[in-house]
């Protein structure tokens, strides 16, 4: 009997947990520990994901071995860590399926990435940008500050109580003063899958650009760029698994071609003379100064370990997880889940009747139990839903069933405490 004849014999969920979390978790040492005198339940990784020992691995040994720095010297140390840098730029590109890896921008993660975007249009008093309701302070603020210096106007997409986007309003906030579509691709508070392809088709129309903010996409979603067709597309490597301070701006090669620098510096430059200096290509005119070399070696690596794991299995896992989560978050009195969208990954966000949401994290956390309490650099969306703050899981592919039944067990704990 194959492999798959076998499993279709096995029950439901022994059938999903053909993927194996157990095996996966052995591969992050940050998840070995015990914390409050129990095993360490990582719910929080929509915040930040826990390293493989591959990508720890790679930064300590570019560190041992390889350590120079780019671009400019001749020697080998200095040949072998270019080669390493400008190696993890082409593995970002095939991994987003980009057309080149000069649309590869590294910066230090997504907010960076959105900033020069916000700051190299240059933006107009009688122009317009259009962001949406759920976005993160990172797709927000730097719009409001362009929106101060210019005089431009933001228009913003409305949401539906489900947490989906009114992608039928779309079309009535865009115009000829239209001059970008801003969209995150998956909501960090709700875990909505927004429909991009369909955003951008509707943009394109009338020949305005879109900027996807994948952060929280990445992690649980397998992107191609030439299918979403989006302009922009920014991510963070320390939510892929990789490290902090590393992250990526894809720009279409002629969209990045008419974005001015955002920095000035080393490396950005083909020719500097007191009367003026001529601007390397994209991707280096955005790479001003040293970059952070151990940071791109690190996302390769995380990169390589996710392209090993199979992530279509990945995906399965987590999904699997996000409906038994959604089934014994249920049966929690006083408990409302904020973010209902048929299409999401496995993030829950919710409230509690009378309990403050950072006191259910301080009770969760005793346990062992780490969530995130609070309002997810998303206010306006807390508004929307009339809350101060939600407690909010997000699973990765190494979390088990078990860990849902430990937050459930916290929550109850946590009404009998607090409610
Ligand atoms: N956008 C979204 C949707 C996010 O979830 C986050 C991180 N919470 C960011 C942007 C900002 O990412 P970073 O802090 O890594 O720049």
């Amino acid at each position: 009997m194959g492999l798959d004849r076998a499993a279709q014999c096995l029950p439901a969920a022994t059938r999903t947990s053909r993927w194996d979390p157990g095996a996966v978790r052995r591969d992050f040492p940050a998840l070995q520990q015990e914390v409050r005198d129990a095993p360490l339940a990582y719910l929080d990784n929509a915040a930040t994901t826990q390293k493989p020992q591959a990508v720890i691995e790679s930064i300590a040994r570019y560190y041992r071995k390889d350590n120079a720095n780019v671009h400019r010297a001749v020697h080998l140390l200095s040949a072998r860590a270019t080669a390493a840098y400008e190696g993890a730029r082409a593995k970002v590109a095939q991994f987003l399926n980009a057309r080149s890896a000069a649309e590869i921008v590294f910066l230090r993660g997504t907010t960076e990435a959105i900033n020069l975007v916000a700051n190299g249009l240059g933006l107009q008093a009688e122009e317009e940008v259009v962001l949406t309701h759920m976005e993160h302070h990172a797709n927000i603020v730097p719009w409001q500050l362009q929106q101060a210096r210019s005089g431009a106007t933001l228009r913003v997409l409305p949401i539906s109580p489900r947490g989906e986007l009114e992608l039928e309003a779309l079309q009535g906030l865009l115009n000829a003063r239209t001059r970008l579509v801003t969209v995150s691709h998956v909501s960090n508070v709700l875990g909505t899958v927004n429909p991009i392809r369909a955003l951008v088709n509707i943009a394109h129309e009338r020949g305005i650009p879109v900027l996807v903010d994948g952060a929280q996409a990445v992690p649980h979603l397998e992107v191609d760029l030439q299918a979403l067709d989006c302009d922009f597309y920014c991510l963070s490597g320390h939510k892929l698994f990789g490290p902090t301070g590393i992250g990526v701006l894809y720009g279409k090669a002629e969209r990045l071609g008419v974005l001015p620098p955002y920095q000035g510096g080393g490396e950005m430059i083909r020719r500097v003379s007191f009367e003026g200096t001529k601007f390397a290509d994209p991707p280096q005119r955005f790479e001003a100064g040293t970059p952070h070399i151990a940071g791109a070696v690190g996302l390769g690596a995380a990169i390589d370990y996710l392209q090993g794991l199979g992530r279509a299995a990945a995906a399965e896992h987590e999904q699997d997880l996000l409906r038994y989560a959604a089934e014994r978050l249920r049966e929690v009195p006083g408990l409302r889940v904020i973010g209902e969208s048929p299409d999401k990954v496995a993030v829950v966000s919710f409230v509690m009747e009378g309990v403050h949401a950072h006191d259910i994290g301080t009770v969760l956390d005793h346990k062992g139990v780490a969530v995130r309490a609070g309002h997810h650099c998303a206010m306006p969306l807390m508004d929307f839903y009339g809350v101060p703050a939600t407690v909010r899981a997000s699973f990765a592919f190494y979390n088990t069933r078990e860990e849902v039944d430990r937050l459930v067990e916290g929550l109850h704990l946590a009404r009998e405490m607090l409610a």
